[in-house]
């Protein structure tokens, strides 16, 4: 891990622990000396959106909707400016209090995820559609849903709850979410606080909602909850398929595993240090990250060199080996099928960590390890979220796009290519079909970082809505002027 920092007065602890307590004294507190019934069951009240059930956080939150539908599409921008304000003020606090709860990923980068949620689009997206001809007009608008459920993942908790709340409540949504148990407790204190500037603001209290102590029974809760209307889910393949059997509406922003490919016709230094940029990024936590390498035979010893000159630190097979046996274990499927299973321990964390367990000693910044392996390894096929890169040597073009393609497993997330050749660069990205496809730059230039665009968390990549937008979280709904109101 990056290096541990304990935080300053008040604690992590203190902060949560009082948020917690917070709800109990807000909430279960019937008088002592009468026995709960059925019919005079402890009615939990909690303050600024965090609740500890389920049902009292969407019916909050469906009241919270109504509310903002009577602030106009000024509150939605107030809200929007406070959520990206304070996410801009306290990016450093945060940032603290996510890397110590969750223990994964690098500081700067969790500080940096905060700082940049000002680039996420807000209303300026929800343009309507106007039709005019002989039979009056007809407008077709975006129109809320109503309470979003959204789940988040533990990789990045708060930067993707307030780029949720930025694209929803743009659109006139408000949200209960379920986040990672890993991130839970700095989601919630995020959460508080954004609500209490809201209600200071325009009066709301539980705008935005959160589970205290989520799990997969809060979620089956959320899914079947008549106020919720949708469902967004970030995370990876088995909140994915929940959703998608809920029966409700569900944008799903899916598990990705980038390949890169490298056919030698480009910079290879170039290629080397976007490769370290991108997967080395918080760790290669990100779903867009860099997570395995094709690269053409005849430049295969050149970008190795590259990497390591540009501060990769390069595993030997025996290393790489221990490497392996430490982060996956040997899968267990019925058939004869062996899928390795990834090690959570070391997801996200640093170089220097994942090298002692290889046998080997590297630096504390090292930004990335990479090794060079067979086309079919477990680093190539599986989503590691590592930073360790493998490196896989293939003879010509065509052999790096079939590879590619199998190991990105269709999710259709992300690809990247380091090529000055622009046929390689159109067939491959008609192949692997992904939502984000980056030439000549890092993974995070598709996040706006770097090459042009904007800014998301939630990349709905299963669901095909694309990088999260606040016309992502809509209705589209047509009002016609039957013979009217046309003026030429
Ligand atoms: P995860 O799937 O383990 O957890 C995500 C959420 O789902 C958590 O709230 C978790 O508690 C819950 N969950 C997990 N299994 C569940 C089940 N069976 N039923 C109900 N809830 C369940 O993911 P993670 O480790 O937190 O995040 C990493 C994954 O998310 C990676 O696969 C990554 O690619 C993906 N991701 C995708 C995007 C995107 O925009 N496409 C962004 C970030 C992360």
């Amino acid at each position: 891990m990056s290096n541990p920092l304990t935080l300053d007065e008040p604690s992590l602890r203190a902060i949560v622990d009082e948020v917690i307590r917070g709800l109990h004294r807000n909430g279960s507190t019937a008088p002592s000396c009468a026995a709960p019934t059925a019919a005079a069951a402890p009615r939990r009240v909690s303050r600024f959106g965090v609740f500890t059930d389920v049902a009292a956080a969407c019916s909050a939150a469906n009241s919270a909707f109504r509310q903002l539908q009577e602030k106009g599409m000024a509150g939605r921008v107030k809200v929007i400016e406070l959520v990206k304000g304070i996410c801009e003020a306290r990016a450093e606090e945060w940032g603290k209090l996510e890397f110590e709860e969750t223990k994964i990923g690098r500081l700067s980068h969790k500080i940096e995820k905060l700082q940049i949620v000002k680039l996420v689009p807000g209303i300026d997206w929800l343009r309507p559609y106007a039709m005019s001809g002989d039979h009056g007009i007809t407008l077709e608008e975006c129109a809320p849903f109503g309470v979003i459920g959204a789940i988040t993942p533990v990789t990045h908790s708060i930067p993707t709850i307030s780029g949720n709340i930025v694209s929803m409540v743009a659109a006139g949504n408000s949200i209960v979410f379920n986040p990672h148990p890993g991130g839970a407790r700095c989601a919630a204190v995020a959460i508080r606080a954004f609500n209490e500037a809201i209600f200071a603001a325009i009066g709301i209290e539980h705008l935005i909602c959160t589970i205290a102590e989520p799990s997969i029974e809060s979620f089956n809760e959320l899914c079947v909850n008549e106020n919720v209307r949708m469902l967004c889910v970030t995370g990876g393949p088995a909140v994915v398929a929940a959703a998608m059997k809920s029966g409700k509406r569900a944008v799903c922003a899916g598990p990705g595993n980038p390949p890169v490919v490298v056919d030698g016709t480009g910079n290879l230094a170039k290629a080397a240090a976007d490769v370290i940029k991108g997967g080395g990024y918080d760790n290669n936590l990100l779903c867009v990250g860099e997570k395995q390498v094709f690269v053409l035979e005849h430049v295969a010893d050149r970008f190795m060199n590259e990497l390591a000159a540009a501060g990769a630190a390069k595993l030997t097979a025996p290393q790489l080996a221990r490497l392996t046996s430490a982060a996956f274990a040997p899968g267990k499927d019925a058939g004869g099928c062996s899928h390795p299973v990834l090690n959570r321990k070391l997801v996200g964390a640093d170089a220097a960590v994942l090298a002692q367990h290889a046998g080997a000693s590297v630096p504390a910044e090292t930004p990335i390890l990479f090794a060079e392996t067979d086309v079919d390894h477990a680093f190539v096929m599986e989503e590691q979220m590592m930073p360790m890169i493998p490196v896989v040597r293939v003879k010509n073009f065509e052999d790096a796009v079939a590879a590619a393609i199998k190991s990105e497993h269709n999710y259709k997330h992300s690809a990247v290519i380091h090529s000055l050749n622009v046929e390689h660069m159109t067939e491959m990205a008609r192949a692997l079909d992904t939502t984000l496809f980056v030439k000549n730059g890092p993974s995070v230039a598709g996040l706006g970082l770097g090459g042009e665009g904007y800014l998301n968390f939630s990349i709905a990549t299963t669901t095909g809505e694309g990088i999260a937008t606040p016309r992502t979280f809509t209705r589209n709904r047509r009002c016609a002027m039957v013979d009217n109101l046309r003026t030429f």
